[in-house]
């Protein structure tokens, strides 16, 4: 699933590359135009007489090596490193729960500590995949109820079941993710009881399906 959501924002990624292409404001490097805008940014060190976009290379951009590698970075006292499309997630996913999955702007301020073309629109696309802030917010969204943590005696008796909402961006036909807790997981036949926070997307029929499937869980209450 983790890669497939990488794959879907890689997706979306490259359809506002699409969108800013022209323009050379455009702050989305794809390998190709960042190993090309390297090249260009030392032709312009180079050059002896420099033209108008040369000197425009030179004020934005500036490289610096980096264990033998070239990075491209922001021109300036500090150092900004520019990443490629497709160094965003991994990137983004980093800092975004070592935050402890906080909203797009605590996200973006963690980044532009180290990187400068990490735009709120980019972590906007991010969060709006993420799998534990759609939960979070699924559960907070649906009802201001109280989800009751799970009091049982034995196994099985009691689990607590979530559904994750993944109907904007499905993978192939599969648009949810559930989520299932208890002691152990259906190593000793299915639930007495199956609790939601009872959120819009954890209806009836939901239920109704898990319980006529009767290779799933045939006696759920
Ligand atoms: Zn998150």
């Amino acid at each position: 699933m983790e890669n497939s959501i990488e794959k879907k924002f890689n997706d979306e990624i490259i359809k506002l590359c699409d969108d800013n292409n022209k323009s050379s404001n455009n702050s989305l490097f794809t390998r190709e135009r960042y190993r090309e805008t390297i090249g260009n940014v030392k032709k312009a060190k180079l050059s002896s007489k420099k033209t108008a976009l040369q000197r425009y290379f030179l004020r934005q951009y500036d490289i610096l090596s980096v264990a033998g590698i070239e990075k491209l970075i922001r021109k300036g006292d500090i150092f900004f490193y520019y990443c490629t499309v497709d160094e965003l997630y991994p990137l983004i996913r980093t800092a975004h729960s070592g935050i402890g999955h906080g909203g797009i702007h605590k996200t973006y301020k963690e980044l532009i500590k180290q990187f400068a073309n990490i735009s709120r629109e980019i972590i906007r696309i991010f969060i709006q995949m993420c799998e534990q802030c759609i939960l979070r917010k699924s559960r907070t969204a649906t009802t201001k109820l109280v989800v009751r943590p799970i009091t049982s005696t034995d196994f099985n008796s009691r689990c607590q079941v979530d559904l994750v909402d993944y109907q904007s961006f499905p993978d192939g036909e599969y648009k949810w993710i559930m989520h299932y807790q208890d002691h152990f997981f259906l190593l000793m036949g299915s639930p007495h009881i199956l609790q939601s926070d009872n959120g819009r997307e954890f209806t009836a029929n939901v239920i109704t399906e898990l319980k006529h499937v009767k290779l799933i869980w045939p006696e759920l209450k």
